[in-house]
């Protein structure tokens, strides 16, 4: 079988969840190219153990974004069989192009992969989990942190192909986020704060315990629109990020479907909500019935102990 991989990159550098999706193309025991878009990250790419070619995509097109011009050229530069790429947004964006180009089927968030190609994905927003198994040539896309990422010690060859596309969209301004915190989509650990942190600047006591823990602090909709100092980017959920921590602590936060469809697969969930009856209790592994204000300053000081 022939696996091309779609390699994510961030600020120049190849994104650590390409190495994820090399451990999982590993488990099919599959010839593996990597495909570096404007060339980024290809360097590492070749030293990535399971990894067989790395071939840089070099064009006009990959100065800035645009989805359209992407897909097409890494599409002209991709052989057939299985593209994978990451279940990010701009990996699923490339991704479902390059299927539509194809003809082919595309099977999106992947959260397990086994040889025969048979894959589970979730559908209906995360109610449910759909086991497939497909044959011939389809795109994939994988969720971050759900596979072993690939070590170090590959040794693949490298080439560098000279493919563009038509660019249809011009970027007049880019916003760098303005936070230096870690992001949710890359987090082992994050706190999320809902509607019920009752003020934005309540999200500093989210913020100092994950400053204790390493986490990142993400929120619900309802407080992303609600308040306008707490920015989209930090969104869980269906309309937002789809997040697989090793924790989540979700706070003051109901547990509506939509969000739960961003964060159900968390190993461990731990939810604080006053209300006893509040859904998020349905699938957390503990649950702390308080306010938050009187929860908070516990869980700070007992972890201050820890350090
Ligand atoms: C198409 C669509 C897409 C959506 N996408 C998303 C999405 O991506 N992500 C998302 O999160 N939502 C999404 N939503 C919105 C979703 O339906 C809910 O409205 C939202 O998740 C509710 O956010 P919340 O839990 O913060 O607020 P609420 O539902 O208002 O819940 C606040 C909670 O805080 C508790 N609380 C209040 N005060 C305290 C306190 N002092 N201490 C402790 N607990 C307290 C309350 O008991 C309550 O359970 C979407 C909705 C639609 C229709």
């Amino acid at each position: 079988m022939d696996i091309t991989i779609i390699a994510e990159s961030r600020s120049g550098e190849l994104h650590p969840v390409t190495r994820q999706l090399v451990g999982a193309a590993t488990t099919l025991e599959a010839n593996t190219t990597v495909l570096c878009p404007g060339g980024v990250g290809a360097d590492e790419a070749a030293t990535i153990l399971g990894v067989g070619k790395v071939l840089s995509v070099t064009g006009d097109c990959f100065s800035s974004y645009d989805g359209g011009a992407w897909s097409e050229a890494l599409d002209a530069a991709a052989g057939s069989g299985v593209l994978i790429g990451a279940a990010t947004s701009k990996g699923r964006d490339i991704c479902s192009r390059i299927a539509a180009r194809r003809g082919i089927p595309v099977i999106q968030d992947v959260t397990a992969l086994s040889p025969g190609l048979n894959v589970t994905h979730p559908i209906y927003s995360g109610k449910a989990m759909q086991d497939l198994s497909v044959s011939g040539d389809c795109v994939l896309t994988l969720r971050a942190n759900t596979f072993p990422p690939a070590g170090d010690g590959g040794s693949a060859d490298t080439a560098t192909v000279q493919q563009s596309g038509d660019v249809r969209i011009a970027v007049q301004e880019a916003i760098a986020k303005a936070s230096e915190r870690i992001d949710v989509a890359d987090a082992d650990i994050i706190i999320s704060g809902g509607r019920g942190m009752g003020d934005p600047a309540n999200f500093s006591h989210l913020n100092a315990i994950a400053d204790q823990i390493g986490a990142a602090v993400g929120a619900s909709r309802a407080a992303v629109d609600t308040w306008e100092e707490i920015p989209h980017s930090m969104q869980v959920g269906q309309t937002g990020k789809t997040v697989n921590p090793s924790l989540y602590i979700a706070v003051g936060i109901s547990g509506a479907i939509q969000h739960l469809a961003g964060m159900r697969t968390s190993k461990y969930i731990v939810a604080i909500n006053k209300d006893p009856e509040a859904p998020i209790f349905k699938i957390a592994d503990y649950g702390i019935v308080s306010t938050w204000e009187e929860a908070l300053p516990i869980l700070a000081e007992e972890l201050g102990k820890l350090s």
